[in-house]
């Protein structure tokens, strides 16, 4: 695990409960010759059935909005898991970040920022279970008993909107409200719900979305720091995973696959290389670095 330390994270507080850190899976590997034994394995997508090895990790980072800067934590591999009958995947891999962030930074709170894949009721609720909080994408498709009960909130009275207009003639439009049942499934986890709606000048939408999270939204500015913080995902997506994907680092090239470990520890290498270099071009951060659980 990454540790950081040395009290100059203020830089990146954005949210009094923890901070923003979204988490983004990616593919790092695939062959259909090469292999190790952690490889998780598909059939390819042709008469053949031939079978694919690939690697996957899911990356986690501390950001803020307006901050170009992104510090990541340990990434966590994606890879075959000992007695396992299925292949890994991102919510297993979370489930091992959260152990991970309990073990070595027992005393780090986050507010994570998920996407669509992780907004259900056990994993939302191992989240709160560790003390972090979460800003997770709430897709309609997934959600209709949420959206159900927004609407009977909504005539009820109870869900706020707000519209303002930026300097650019952008039109951001809100609507929101507290305590919503997450779904059927767990009618008592409650959540608080967020959609929104970016448009530009032409009438043209630029950006949508909705969220579920567990923090309190009090009031309009609330309500926009909690979309702020949502759509502080593309940190990740882009300055994160692009840059190390296609700005230098070639995070999906075969630098050496090994038999058990070597292509996990060299990606894994490849995140605190990408960490100093976030540190040095972030001015006045000064962190102690430890890198362990290399296998
Ligand atoms: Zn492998």
């Amino acid at each position: 695990m990454l540790t950081v330390s040395g009290g100059k994270l203020k830089k990146f507080q954005y949210f009094k409960e923890g901070y923003l850190a979204p988490i983004d899976g990616t593919q790092t590997f695939t062959s259909k010759s090469i292999s190790c034994k952690n490889c998780c394995t598909k059939n390819a997508d042709n008469p053949k059935k031939t079978t694919v090895y690939y690697h996957q990790l899911s990356a986690i980072c501390l950001v803020k909005p307006g901050l170009k800067t992104v510090l990541p934590l340990m990434p966590e591999p994606i890879t075959q898991q000992k007695d396992a009958s299925k292949n890994d995947c991102e919510v297993r891999a979370l489930e091992r970040i959260l152990e991970g962030l309990a073990r070595e930074h027992y005393h780090l709170k986050l507010v994570l920022g998920l996407d669509g894949l992780y907004s259900k009721g056990p994993t939302l609720k191992l989240v709160r279970s560790y003390g972090h909080h979460f800003i997770a994408v709430a897709k309609d498709t997934d959600h209709k008993a949420l959206l159900e009960s927004v609407e009977d909130l909504d005539r009820e009275g109870k869900v706020q909107r707000f519209t303002y207009t930026d300097k650019r003639g952008h039109r951001h439009s809100f609507h929101y409200v507290n305590g919503v049942p997450l779904n059927k499934s767990h009618p008592d986890f409650i959540v608080n719900y967020v959609n929104y709606v970016e448009t530009d000048p032409d009438g043209k939408v630029k950006y949508f979305n909705s969220w579920v999270t567990s923090l309190p939204i009090h009031n309009h500015m609330c309500c926009m720091k909690i979309m702020r913080g949502g759509r502080a995902r593309w940190l990740i997506e882009n300055e994160t995973l692009n840059t190390l994907k296609n700005l230098g680092y070639s995070l999906e090239h075969n630098f050496g696959h090994g038999e058990d470990n070597l292509s996990s520890n060299l990606t894994c290498l490849m995140f605190l290389a990408f960490l100093i270099d976030q540190i040095i071009s972030g001015s006045g951060l000064a962190l102690c670095i430890r890198f362990s659980k290399l296998r």
